[in-house]
């Protein structure tokens, strides 16, 4: 089994979080990057587990070491993957899952070619707010910032070697467990 990194993206509220716990209970080799972030943690969230969550200027020191694969600003935060984070997996031979936005995938397509990028598309851009106000954890004002970025996000999906539809869940969860298990054993 080769050792690939994974960058797996979509839109806030398509599902992305779920899809990986999924995918990480059904692939347990496989390692999920925690990124770094200056957003404030939502409730239950832990540090170093969910996000390495820094204050500004933390991130800024970070940034100009050069600490981060890629990073990008989103709905008024930065978010980043650090380096350390990368070669912590994969010096064990382990492939590695990046959950991460628009932006920072291109930046990861850019530095690692070899990257398996993958989207995570809507069956229908509306229940992107249906699902996040489901979900619980914003408030109206950050899911609308949310559903703005979300445009663009979609626009981009074309750039993606490979495009899921989250729409009935255990068939997503399926494609996208043979798309890691072609890519790793192949
Ligand atoms: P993301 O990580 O992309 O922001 P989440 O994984 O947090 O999205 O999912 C957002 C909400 O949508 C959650 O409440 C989740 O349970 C729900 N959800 C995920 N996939 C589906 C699906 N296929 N059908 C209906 N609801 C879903
Ligand atoms: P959330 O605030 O919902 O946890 O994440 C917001 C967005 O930031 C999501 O699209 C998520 O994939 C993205 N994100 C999380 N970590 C990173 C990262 O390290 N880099 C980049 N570029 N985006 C990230």
């Amino acid at each position: 089994m080769s050792a690939k990194v994974f960058v797996i993206t979509g839109p806030s509220g398509v599902g992305k979080g779920t899809l990986i716990k999924r995918l990480l209970e059904r692939v347990p080799d496989l390692a999920l990057s925690v990124s770094a972030t200056t957003r404030s943690p939502r409730e239950g969230e832990r540090d170093g587990v969910d996000y390495h969550f820094l204050t500004e200027e933390q991130f800024q020191e970070r940034k100009a070491a050069k600490d981060f694969l890629e990073f990008a600003s989103y709905s008024g935060n930065h978010y980043g993957t650090l380096n350390s984070e990368l070669e912590r997996c994969l010096e064990k031979g382990r492939s590695v899952v990046l959950e991460i936005e628009v932006q920072g995938a291109q930046q990861v397509r850019q530095s690692k070619p070899d990257s398996v990028q993958i989207f995570i598309a809507p069956p229908d851009p509306a229940v992107l707010r249906e699902r996040l106000t489901g979900r619980g954890t914003d408030s109206a004002e950050a899911i609308d910032k949310r559903l703005k970025v979300a445009e663009q996000e979609l626009g981009a999906q074309d750039d993606f070697d490979h495009r899921i539809v989250n729409d009935d869940l255990d068939q997503a969860a399926d494609e996208l467990e043979s798309i890691v298990r072609t890519a790793t054993c192949g």
